[in-house]
């Protein structure tokens, strides 16, 4: 597997640790739905921001959004370890966005725990289009069945992979031989050891995951 990542998640990693809980919402005052709405405007991938999901032995265990972190901390479920330096509001109260949240009861995890779905399989693929090798966002990636349906090709995660709309196009109904085109890689199933090294690789953009992941 490649080590190759985008940029950004490296110059977004060097945030200072002192500037962790620093007023993120800059000169807004801390209440109302403008506010809320400001910030969702100015932010509005904020809810979607990573978030280190720990067992509660502290095992990194999952990466899940920020939005689903906040069910999770509101359920009783976990409990917020890191906070980001952001803060959501809803109509009576500013909610602190977490970074890393840890589960209150401990979660057997079987060996390959990844549910089948677009989404994991993008990040398995980490957004990459597996043909032509560029990183896209999400909605600009759709899933290519390497072997097509039509050919008996099984929706599995041995053959489905992130692909950008053009090299979807391209390929149509033909397998990548018959198409000209190569896989970056041979698609695998999801395993937690994959988990890790991508929640490892997304974890250089947060310091605040660091003492989890790397040790
Ligand atoms: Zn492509």
């Amino acid at each position: 597997m490649s080590a190759r990542r985008p940029e950004s998640w490296e110059s977004r990693g060097r945030r200072a640790p002192d500037a962790l809980g620093a007023a993120s919402a800059g000169s807004e005052s801390p209440a109302g739905s403008r506010v809320h709405n400001s910030i969702m405007m100015r932010r509005p991938s904020l809810m979607q921001e990573p978030v280190l999901v720990l067992n509660a032995t502290y095992e990194p265990i999952n990466v899940t959004a920020v939005r689903r972190a906040m069910v999770l901390l509101l359920k009783g479920v976990a409990q917020a370890e890191e906070m980001h330096n952001s803060e959501v509001h809803s109509a009576a109260h500013a909610h602190r966005v977490p970074s890393v949240i840890r589960l209150l009861a401990y979660r057997h995890i079987p060996q390959q725990s990844r549910a089948l779905s677009r989404k994991n399989i993008l990040f398995r693929d980490r957004n990459t289009c597996q043909f032509c090798g560029a990183v896209f966002a999400s909605s600009e990636l759709t899933l290519d069945h390497v072997v097509p349906r039509s050919r008996g090709g099984r929706s599995s995660w041995e053959n489905l992979v992130a692909c950008c709309y053009r090299c979807n196009n391209s390929k149509g109904d033909r397998t990548p031989e018959e198409a000209g085109l190569k896989l970056a890689r041979r698609p695998r199933p999801f395993t937690l050891h994959t988990s890790r090294q991508l929640m490892r690789l997304i974890g250089h953009r947060d310091e605040r995951w660091r003492k989890y992941l790397f040790y």
